[in-house]
């Protein structure tokens, strides 16, 4: 087996393949670029090397340099994993000139099936069923319009050199015809630099079915069973399962027979992918041959217990496919969700940033995490904005896609838009579950999947608002330690207990669907329980909308983590409540059974210790005033009561601030105050 390999890849699949060859104890040199100078493959590898700038020209792609520290560092072979230069022929060449092994297929086969319409030319030689269409060379306007009409409209217009969903374009009718070519060949010349195109007849209903293949240099080929990917957004994948659901065996078995007939038409070498339409009639036809390990690879390791990396770097090193076809099984079924750094309902747009806090579930047999980003790590426009992989596996269908959905839900994302909400809608719908899958799921079922989302409830911002509290209480304990002044009435950590009634409001406000709604919450310590008990009357559009008391305590996660991560317990009407809040700024994300909340601190104020003290005495929230105790002109000393308001069926007091005396009362019993409106004149005596 090789000793040391390079690595040139980043992200999640550099850490996944260096951790095969830790468990191997083969040597790993990781490449990077500037930006990724801590990212966690660099931290995992044992040596790193920088190749340059963050634009992947500058740096992943840089394939002299790559080949350059390969040699200075001894490696003896390098890993391409997926994207970069893993399907880039030339790359493959020059590996070879300097004697170090490409990990992937020979360049022969790299260059067949680099191109779409040649490695049709070639399935079609080899008896491999293709979808109706026109993969031709000659290119003109005309003769590919003659094509499309004699394929029958819809058709689909593909770069011949595109992927990653690239250069295609469906055209309905003839009319749209000439248009949709420009626009194919235009995207496909930019990105590409290629723009050949091929006609297909666009299928309506079908799924995308992937048969995994592997072969050795000593004339083994195996197939490991396939994938279903039907689940794209933009012809890209973001949910794989393996084994397909709902096949029929004699497809299935077809299938894999029809890929290692591909694979042995080209002398394929290594880990391959054949993929197939399988349309809504039965029939399944070849789409493209992929030279590489895919993004997927996972849910076929779950279901089969192999590791993938361990069968490439074998092959490399030249010795026999670790299992006969015999004894490869598969067992159970396995989910792999694809978390991207993107906002679903902005047409999937990629989102940038810093990741603030980040939780995944524990791993273990059954849920397994493929990810190169940290908390604090930076999404950029570099690099593609998958943030992890999440891989659930279980006895069947139905156990795996209950994992999938709690998993889901244990994931806790600050600091990006993300498309965890939209990835767990999908796990809990029921023509998933019911696996009516196809390439149009998400259309289809878009009014579930992009469901409204619903509004914080009062217990959310009751405990959003508690928490806010403490942190302020906690804040101010520790100012008052700083300051070193125990007897400071301003740094009272436990305000209630004084038999004052402290209040603090917080001023919140929630984005939902392009609206922003407003909460201004009280929050009232309650003197007489024995527990610590906090009122929070919610103040919704001026008018008292909600009141939850509660008990609470904190806890604050490890202090490693860089967010304010906090465990806060209460108890509302008998019910035990654990959520988890993480602040960023003013930020306030909660944590509740599967769900979060995210709320904006819009401005704070504790009453008692700020405005109270300043010679005002304002109403906290708009009610009645039910009782006045004292008089213009009357001396009174702190503590004692002024006047009572009843707000939301619940009556409060207004204490003096402090010994001193009552300039002006405003207002008489019975009448209505809003909130915020001075009701006592009050001048504090001098000290
Ligand atoms: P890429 O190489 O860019 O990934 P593919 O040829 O693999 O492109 O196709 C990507 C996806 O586009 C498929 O998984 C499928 O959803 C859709 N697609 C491709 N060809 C057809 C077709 N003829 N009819 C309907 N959908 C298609």
């Amino acid at each position: 087996m090789f000793d040391k390999i390079l690595i040139a890849n980043r992200g999640e699949i550099a850490c996944r393949i260096i951790k095969t060859c830790n468990r191997l104890s083969i040597k790993t040199v990781a490449v990077y670029s500037e930006p990724d100078q801590d990212a966690l493959h660099v931290k995992m590898a044992d040596e790193a090397y920088l190749l340059g700038p963050a634009p992947v020209k500058e740096s992943y792609l840089k394939a002299d340099k790559i080949i350059q520290i390969a040699k200075k560092t001894g490696a003896q072979a390098i890993h391409p994993g997926y994207g970069f230069l893993s399907e880039n022929a030339d790359f493959a060449q020059k590996c070879a000139a300097e004697n170090i092994v490409f990990i992937g297929p020979s360049v022969e086969a790299i260059i067949a099936m680099g191109s779409k319409s040649a490695a049709k030319e070639i399935m079609q030689k080899a008896g491999v069923p293709l979808v109706t269409g026109y993969h031709g060379t000659e290119q003109s306007e005309q003769k590919l319009l003659e094509e499309a009409e004699k394929t029958g409209f819809p058709v689909l217009l593909k770069a011949t050199a595109g992927g990653g969903g690239k250069g295609m374009r469906i055209v309905q009718k003839q009319q749209d015809f000439s248009s949709a070519l420009s626009s194919c060949k235009r995207e496909s010349l930019s990105s590409f630099n290629d723009d050949q195109v091929l006609v297909e007849k666009y299928l309506v209903q079908p799924r995308h079915v992937e048969i995994q293949i592997f072969a050795d240099t000593n004339g083994h080929c195996v197939h490991l069973f396939e994938r279903d990917c039907s689940l794209q957004r933009r012809h890209q994948k973001i949910i794989e399962e393996a084994p397909a659901p709902s096949l029929p065996d004699n497809i299935r078995k077809s299938l894999g027979e029809v890929a290692i007939k591909a694979a042995k038409a080209i002398e394929y070498v290594g880990a391959g992918t054949v993929e197939f339409l399988y349309d809504s009639d039965g029939q399944f036809y070849f789409m493209e041959m992929n030279t590489r390990l895919q993004v997927e690879h996972p849910v076929t390791e779950m279901i089969t217990g192999e590791d993938l990396v361990e069968w490439q770097l074998l092959v490399a090193y030249g010795e026999n496919l670790p299992k006969s076809q015999h004894e490869i099984t598969a067992s159970g079924h396995a989910f792999e969700v694809r978390i991207y750094a993107e906002d679903p309902e902005q047409d999937f747009f990629p989102s940038t940033g810093k990741i603030r806090h980040l939780q995944f579930p524990a791993q273990n047999l059954y849920t397994r995490i493929d990810s190169g980003i940290v908390e604090s790590d930076e999404i950029s426009i570099y690099y593609d904005p998958m943030i992890a992989k999440l891989i659930v596996w279980d006895k069947d269908r139905n156990s795996a896609l209950r994992r999938l959905s709690v998993a889901l839900s244990q994931i806790q994302l600050v600091g990006v838009k993300t498309n965890l909400a939209f990835l767990a809608a999908i796990s809990n719908n029921l023509a998933f579950a019911q696996c009516k899958l196809s390439t149009h799921f998400i259309e289809q079922q878009h009014d579930h999947l992009f469901s409204q989302q619903v509004s914080s409830n009062s217990e959310i911002l009751a405990l959003i608002s508690v928490y806010l509290f403490l942190q302020n209480q906690h804040q101010s304990t520790l100012k008052n330690q700083a300051r070193q002044d125990p007897f400071s009435p301003w740094g009272i950590a436990n305000l209630w207990r004084n038999g004052e009634v402290a209040f603090s409001r917080f001023n919140l406000s929630e984005t939902l669907n392009d609206l922003i709604n407003h909460y201004s919450i009280l929050v009232t310590p309650q003197p007489a329980a024995e527990q610590e008990q906090f009122k929070t009357i919610i103040i919704k559009n001026d008018q008292p909308f909600a009141e939850v008391v509660l008990s609470a305590e904190t806890h604050q996660n490890d202090a490693s983590t860089t967010s304010a991560n906090t465990l806060l317990f209460a108890n509302i009407a008998e019910k035990r409540i654990c959520s988890n809040i993480v602040r960023t700024d003013n930020e306030i994300t909660l944590y509740l059974h599967g769900e979060n909340f995210t709320l904006h601190l819009e401005e704070t104020s504790d009453h008692l210790l700020e405005d109270n003290v300043d010679n005002n005495l304002l109403a906290p929230m708009p009610g009645t005033i039910i009782q006045i105790s004292v008089h213009k002109n009357d001396h009174v000393q702190k503590g004692d009561k002024l006047l009572i308001m009843e707000a939301m069926k619940m009556e409060h007091s207004i204490s003096a601030p402090a010994d001193g005396t009552i300039e002006e009362v405003f207002f008489n019993v019975g009448e209505q105050v809003t909130e915020g409106t001075e009701l006592v004149k009050f001048c504090a005596d001098k000290s």
